[in-house]
């Protein structure tokens, strides 16, 4: 038989997800009257914004007619499309980014899991705990992650970067040498941010010990706060160390339609076997064109259209939205004397479990006596342990019906 890739077997199952999904179906059962409210997965609710399904709708009836009919396109995305990222999530912030740095994609799951394939399977990968869990398996999937040690429940060749309330969630610097450091700001799933101040420090950390830092920004679009940057492109020489992810799923509701984008700077740099220097660009414009074949047209119209003027605007009030259901989740907990985090630049509420409960004893507790599922922090990585995620993507009425709910428990 076939010899399969032995890292696999490192993975943990994805217990997180389905351990809450057998907890809910279990009480379903129980109690198939209970009116369960999810504020547990990251997904969204609301619809797409007009603009973006009558972009999508004339892109269909273009595909119709021969004369206007697109089969493959370039795989990096469409110049309108890229045009349109640059005009507006950049050089109106000062940012000159080149249209050959960006790679528009059908996800930014994909792209932080598959960005890692460029680099030396020998690098060291830091990552903040708790933590979005794609960038460890995918790490672990490549071999790199070294043995899982079931004591402390972490993989032996990782850096793991401790982020809880008493560093103010606020990642400190490796204390070994590490390659590759992933950074998610706004973070899921924390909620909280860095300064410009704050990341600077991780720019220049970067480039004085010669690492490249991942940047997930894809809750970009729920920056609320003047001193938060957008951009790990607002600091200084971060165009030589950092690589930018950004998704349309959570900005527009793009979660099933799937568009997102990657920058690579032409600046950064790797080294080869013989200590040559490499593009990363030129890498990941490598790997992009022959494993992925473009997103459909369709999409990339769609995605267009949220930067037209009313497209501007309805993505705005759609962020309103779930900020304004972040405050009600944030300030209602709050009031009951919860230490909640989070939830001001990001639509997800992290909150210190009460009286010292663990993160599952928190999560079966708000199951059975309010009927609401969340998801326990500990899932997340062991930093977590004692904390618990809300999201604010769900409706506003069950939005206030939960907050209601938590207001009736004795914690
Ligand atoms: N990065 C982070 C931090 C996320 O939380 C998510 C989705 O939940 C993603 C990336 C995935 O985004 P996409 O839907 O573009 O694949």
């Amino acid at each position: 038989m076939t010899s399969i890739n032995q890292n696999y077997l490192e993975l943990q199952g994805s217990y997180l997800f389905s351990e809450i999904a057998k907890r809910r179906t279990k009480f379903i059962q129980d109690n198939p009257n209970a009116e369960i409210i999810s504020l547990g997965i990251g997904d969204v609710t609301r619809g797409l914004p007009d603009a973006v399904l009558h972009a999508m709708h004339s892109a269909v009836d273009e595909l119709a007619a021969p004369g206007s009919f697109r089969g493959y396109g370039p795989e990096q995305g469409y110049d309108f499309l890229i045009n349109a990222i640059i005009e507006n999530d950049y050089k109106a912030r000062g940012i000159d980014i080149a249209t050959n740095e960006v790679f528009v994609s059908d996800g930014s799951k994909c792209d932080v899991g598959n960005i890692q394939e460029i680099f030396s399977e020998n690098s060291i990968v830091a990552v903040q705990d708790p933590v979005y869990p794609v960038y460890v398996d995918t790490n672990v999937m490549a071999g790199r992650s070294g043995k899982y040690n079931q004591e402390t429940k972490r993989y032996e060749n990782i850096a793991y970067l401790e982020c809880t309330a008493e560093n103010d969630f606020k990642p400190s610097l490796p204390d070994r040498k590490v390659d590759i450091i992933y950074l998610c700001y706004p973070n899921n799933p924390t909620g909280m941010t860095l300064t410009k101040e704050e990341l600077k420090v991780w720019v220049d950390y970067a480039k004085a010990n010669n690492c490249i830092i991942l940047y997930d920004s894809a809750y970009e679009a729920f920056i609320q706060e003047e001193d938060v940057p957008h951009s790990i492109y607002e600091i200084e020489g971060a165009r030589e160390v950092a690589i930018e992810f950004r998704s349309f799923s959570k900005t527009a509701g793009f979660t099933g339609v799937r568009c997102a984008y990657t920058v690579v700077p032409r600046e950064l740099k790797g080294l080869d076997a013989t200590g040559n220097e490499v593009l990363i660009n030129d890498l990941w414009n490598r790997r992009h064109t022959t494993k992925f074949n473009g997103v459909s047209y369709v999409t990339q119209r769609g995605a267009a259209a949220i930067y037209s003027p009313e497209g501007k605007a309805q993505i705005k009030s759609l962020v309103d939205y779930y900020m304004t259901n972040a405050a009600i989740i944030r300030d209602g907990l709050a009031s009951l004397g919860l230490e909640v985090f989070g939830g001001v630049n990001a639509p997800y509420i992290w909150l210190k479990t009460p009286n010292g409960m663990d993160s599952w004893s928190f999560f079966d507790k708000l199951l059975t006596e309010a009927n609401i599922v969340g998801t326990p922090g500990v899932g997340f990585g062991q930093s977590g342990q004692g904390y618990f995620r809300l999201t604010a993507f769900g409706s506003r009425e069950n939005t206030e019906k939960a907050v209601e709910r938590i207001r009736k428990l004795s914690l």
